[in-house]
Order: C-alpha cells, then sequence, then structure tokens
C-alpha cells in the first residue's frame, strides 16, 4: 500500500538518527545525522537535515499526493534555515515569513497565497538581513519524521510551521508591513 511505503521510509529515517553520530544543525538546531552529503546553496541546513527534508517533501509529492498544505512544509523549513546574510538568503527567508504571515495572521487560503508568493518575492527582493531567532522549543523537521499517519503528519506540519512563525516573533512587524502591501 502508497502510504504504507512511505511511513516505512520515515521510521528508516528515524533509525538513521539514532544510530549515527549526530551533530546540531546551524538552522533549526535539531540533532541530525552527521553525513557527507549534498545540502542546499543558500538555505542554512546541515546535510543530515536537508537529507531528512527531502525524504519529506518526496513523501508529501508521492504518497500525500502533493496536499494543499504542502506550501507550509517549505515555508516552515526555508524560515527555519535562514543560513548566513547573501541577498538570495535575505530574499528567500523574507518571502517564506510573508507566507507564513498571510496564512496564520490573515487566515488567507493556501492557494490564493501561492498566487501572491510572485508578488511577496518581489517585496522580499528588498529585505535587509533580519537576524534569526533562537528556535529552541520550536518543532523541526525531524517532528514530521514523527508522524505515523496522513493526518498525524499534517496536523504536524501546521504545528511546525506555527511554532516557525512565533519564534521570528522579533521581527514579525517588519514581515507585517511587507505582507500588508499585498492584501
Ligand atoms: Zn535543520
Amino acid at each position: 500500500m502508497a502510504i504504507g511505503g512511505g511511513f516505512r521510509r520515515v521510521r528508516w529515517i528515524r533509525s538513521v538518527v539514532r544510530e549515527q553520530p549526530s551533530i546540531t544543525c546551524p538552522g533549526c538546531g535539531a540533532l541530525v545525522p552527521d553525513i557527507n552529503a549534498p545540502t542546499h546553496a543558500y538555505i542554512g541546513a546541515a546535510p543530515g537535515c536537508w537529507r531528512v527534508y527531502g525524504k519529506i517533501l518526496a513523501r508529501e509529492y508521492g504518497e500525500l499526493g502533493n496536499p494543499h498544505w504542502h506550501r507550509l512544509t517549505v515555508d516552515a523549513y526555508a524560515a527555519q534555515h535562514p543560513g548566513t546574510d547573501s541577498r538570495r538568503a535575505r530574499q528567500s527567508v523574507a518571502g517564506h515569513l510573508i507566507a507564513l504571515c498571510l496564512v496564520f495572521e490573515h487566515d488567507l487560503d493556501l492557494a490564493y497565497v501561492t498566487r501572491l508568493m510572485p508578488r511577496a518575492v518581489g517585496i522580499a527582493a528588498d529585505a535587509p538581513w533580519l537576524d534569526p531567532p533562537d528556535f529552541a522549543g520550536a518543532p523541526t523537521v525531524l517532528g514530521i519524521a514523527e508522524a505515523q499517519s496522513p493526518s498525524d503528519h499534517e496536523r504536524a506540519v501546521l504545528a511546525w510551521a506555527r511554532g516557525v512563525w512565533l519564534a521570528w516573533s522579533p521581527h514579525h512587524a517588519i514581515v507585517r508591513s511587507w505582507a500588508s502591501t499585498l492584501l
């Protein structure tokens, strides 16, 4: 069964996290396997965290049928891995924070938020570097890997994205001002 196959893969991720030496991801702070693997050019993730994220994305595109809340996974992950100050990192973080603001403070439909993103990315192009908050205590992608069912996965993603948005509260004012220009 397709969903069962997907969830077996996530359990495999959990066993890898347990069995290999771990390091702290510089973005989300999760303990992840210390592996030598590709990561992203400006999303600031440890390779072990990036690999878990890739598995989660594969599951959402595959077994879970690209659900409408998938964009929250992408927004939460990017906003929780801001990387270091560069033009692309500033634009990425600001754009994903605008999306989270539109979802959690304006209760906009996720598909509508996606349609606003080209304009959001345009606004984000001029964003300053926002000093990342401390994500201690916030959920991470590893929590999504713990999900035991599709509905559990969805609930975990919603809680994760909300937790990431709340963690960025020192910068909510500027993000709100950007988001308000889209409404
Ligand atoms: Zn991470």
